[in-house]
């Protein structure tokens, strides 16, 4: 098990994924079954998202709405303890400010620490369904680079209780997120990139991008973010579209822009097969020319089902 850093020192791009815990109720076997038939494209790393609580109103018997808070998708941290035993690759779990304190967040470092995981994806979160705007917790981070800095002081011993005596360092290789067409709540790109760099120099030591449909967004935001002076590796983040309804559902909730060309394949598709086949083969297109320009990793998003991930690898590597 490395640090993600030096699997991005190395010359040939890299295949990579991301999975989502399954849902409640359901086996770990979920996960491997879908993980298995990629592990031949020797992926370096497994990023696991994290998903906090959602807030549901559910009717009671007598008829009144209970507002009930659940968890869809637990198991995060275990997910990648299991994932490091049965492939010995790096898990990469993502660790958010948004619902958890300060203190919350060292616990949850020390569990990782403990089990050998040893990189991390610092995120802020989104709003909880309820709020319009993000809120951190009372007493818990509220940007992404507040998240690096608590990480990098566990690096360096420093403990929330500073008289912890003879601490034990932590060894965490950190990732952030960024948005080549821009983080929605920024006011401008140029202000999200003037953050972005913020993180690293925080000490995170790698960029993942948000998914983009159009390979130009992601070499225009490397340009600026080079010119700004960010000199960190910036992987790109790839999701083949899958079904029809992403077309709306994508460009709302991730703010990214799905091309007219894309749009009409889709359109013209006769069936739910039809479409993800027009997913899978733009997503190998965009996947070469990034590729050739010289990429780290390619990094998907497998969104739990990895069938279509495995062709555009087949088709890539
Ligand atoms: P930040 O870097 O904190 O930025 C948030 C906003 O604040 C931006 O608009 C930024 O420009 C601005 N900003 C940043 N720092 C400052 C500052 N100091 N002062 C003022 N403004 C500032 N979500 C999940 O819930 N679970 C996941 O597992 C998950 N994985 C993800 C993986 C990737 C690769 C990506 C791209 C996103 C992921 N997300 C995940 C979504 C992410 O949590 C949201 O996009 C969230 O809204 C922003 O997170 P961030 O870490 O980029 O935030």
């Amino acid at each position: 098990i490395d640090h993600i850093a030096q699997a991005l020192e190395k010359k040939e791009t890299a295949f990579s994924f991301e999975i989502l815990p399954p849902l409640k109720g359901q086996n770990i076997d979920t996960i491997f079954s879908n993980i298995d038939p990629l592990m031949e494209f020797k992926p370096p790393f497994i990023d696991v998202t994290y998903h906090r609580e959602e807030y549901i109103y559910k009717e009671r018997p007598d008829g009144l709405l209970e507002k009930k808070v659940v968890r869809k998708r637990p198991g995060t941290v275990g997910i990648c303890a299991a994932i490091q035993n049965r492939y010995s690759v790096d898990a990469v779990p993502h660790v958010l400010c948004g619902g958890f304190t300060k203190e919350d967040t060292e616990n949850f470092l020390i569990d990782m620490d403990f089990l050998g995981i040893e990189n991390v994806m610092a995120l802020r979160g989104d709003a909880v369904k309820s709020e319009t705007y993000f809120k951190p917790n009372k007493n818990g981070n509220m940007y992404a680079q507040d998240l690096v800095e608590q990480i990098m002081d566990l690096n360096d011993g420093k403990y929330l209780d500073e008289d912890l005596l003879n601490s034990s360092k932590t060894d965490f290789c950190v990732g952030v997120a960024g948005y080549p067409e821009k983080h929605l709540e920024a006011p401008s790109l140029e202000s999200d990139i003037h953050f972005l760099k913020k993180k690293l120099e925080a000490g995170a030591c790698y960029v993942v991008t948000q998914m983009f449909f159009d390979n130009q967004k992601y070499f225009d935001f490397v340009d600026k973010c080079r010119a700004a002076g960010i000199t960190k590796p910036i992987i790109p983040g790839l999701k083949p579209l899958s079904t029809r309804k992403q077309l709306n559902m994508i460009p709302q909730r991730f703010s990214v822009d799905v091309p007219d060309a894309l749009v009409m394949e889709v359109v013209k598709s006769k069936d739910a097969a039809a479409v993800r086949q027009v997913g899978i083969e733009w997503c190998i297109q965009q996947s070469k020319e990034l590729k050739e320009a010289g990429v780290p990793v390619l990094h998907y998003y497998s969104m739990g089902k990895s069938d279509n991930i495995r062709q555009i690898a087949a088709g890539v590597f």
